[in-house]
């Protein structure tokens, strides 16, 4: 017998090109049957509601606190308190819906005790995959997170020891960034042969590498030495971006994820052209048949944790696809691109990892901000009935 039955409102199963009316019975920690008969169980009533597949937020730094001041407490952060940051924060994305997170940047330790303890059930949280610290060169993008390392045999043991510490995917800092003072955004940091030493000794250890690249020296540098992800893959210059379809199209023809990390940040730029550089980017990688997850980058400065479904529908407008594409993206596609099998879909025998919202996103996106339930592995973690 199933032990939930979620009734009265309507669903969307990750896929289709739109909701339905149906009921969804689930037993245990997975969906059991969807239809319109389902009987037995606890019932959870949802009219005027919608749900949908929790989403994914594809690119989170749990261990940052959104604001200007995020390096101050990054660097007064006991470890203690940042893992505690750090449950607080994946707490709060749970709340708004963000079901699984991948972690592409925190220290390696924490990382691991957070995804394990929810993993455990000991506290309660979205399914997490995390990189622990990045690597990246002395004195590189994000080298106070404890990830610097260089030469050929430094990137192989740099490997090495995350996956000895159990993490789930390999980030490699491509290029400098913004936040990291005395970098440069827009040229590689690493060799191509430190690069490949780095993908090769993942690949054995059967983990994908994803890289951070901004500038379109980076990004290149990444393709040829045989990358899995990009993550911003940005093409930015110091002036703007440089739209480079040829490059675009490399990327897409080789298969590797672009993780584009849009968010409601892109509202606040200078309205100087720059936005609509980016945009048409973006598009361009939609068109060109990227394989695109969705992505924020959230923790950094202006983008909170839980801003997911605002983030949406800046991507959404940018690149003028429907609701339900922009769905897709954050739900299946992201499951299916990052290798999460039984997640962000609703079918049988898929987790019950559920997003209930007043309205329905599949006709209106901004209906993702009005959280009604958040269901994880079958149960009710958060309820905010009207
Ligand atoms: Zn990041």
């Amino acid at each position: 017998m199933s032990t939930l039955v979620i009734r009265g409102g309507r669903a969307w199963d990750g896929l289709a090109d739109a909701s339905i009316e149906t009921n969804i019975a689930i037993d245990g920690d997975r969906i059991e049957a969807c239809g319109t008969d389902l009987g037995g169980g606890r019932s959870l009533d949802i009219s005027g509601c919608t749900v949908i597949p929790g989403l994914i937020e594809g690119h989170a730094h749990l261990c940052f606190d959104a604001t200007p001041a995020w390096r101050a407490t990054f660097d007064s952060d006991t470890p203690g308190r940042m893992l505690l940051r750090m449950a607080a924060n994946s707490r709060r994305m749970l709340e708004a819906g963000i079901t699984t997170v991948r972690d592409l940047g925190a220290p390696t330790p924490p990382s691991i005790e957070l995804r394990d303890a929810i993993a455990t059930g000991l506290l309660e949280g979205p399914r997490l995959l995390v990189s622990g610290a990045p690597i990246t060169t002395t004195g590189g993008h994000c080298w106070f997170m404890g990830g610097e390392c260089d030469g050929e045999l430094g990137i192989r043991k740099a490997v090495r020891e995350r996956v000895k510490a159990g993490v789930d995917w390999i980030k490699v800092m491509a290029t400098g960034g913004n936040m990291t003072p005395r970098t440069n955004t827009f040229a590689p940091q690493f060799t191509g042969g430190e690069l490949r030493a780095c993908i090769e000794e993942a690949h054995r250890l059967r983990r994908r590498v994803t890289a951070h690249a901004h500038g379109i020296e980076g990004i290149r540098v990444a393709v040829e030495a045989g990358v899995d992800g990009i993550e911003h893959c940005s093409f930015t210059t110091p002036e703007g971006y440089d739209h480079d379809s040829g490059l675009i199209q490399r990327v897409a023809d080789a298969g590797i994820l672009v993780s584009p990390t849009v968010s409601i940040g892109y509202r606040r730029w200078p309205d100087d052209g720059r936005r609509e550089q980016r945009a048409a980017i973006l598009r361009d990688q939609l068109a060109r048949g990227s394989r695109m997850l969705m992505s924020t980058d959230c923790g950094i400065p202006g983008v909170p944790h839980e801003a997911l479904a605002q983030a949406m529908d800046v991507f959404a407008e940018a690149t003028a696809i429907s609701p339900v594409e922009m769905l897709r993206l954050a739900t299946s596609r992201s499951a299916s691109l990052l290798g999460l099998k039984d997640l962000g879909v609703i079918v049988p025998g898929a987790f019950a990892d559920l997003l209930v919202v007043a309205g329905d996103p599949t006709a209106a996106l901004a209906d993702l901000e009005r959280v009604r339930y958040v269901i994880r592995s079958g149960r009710v973690v958060y309820a905010n009935p009207e």
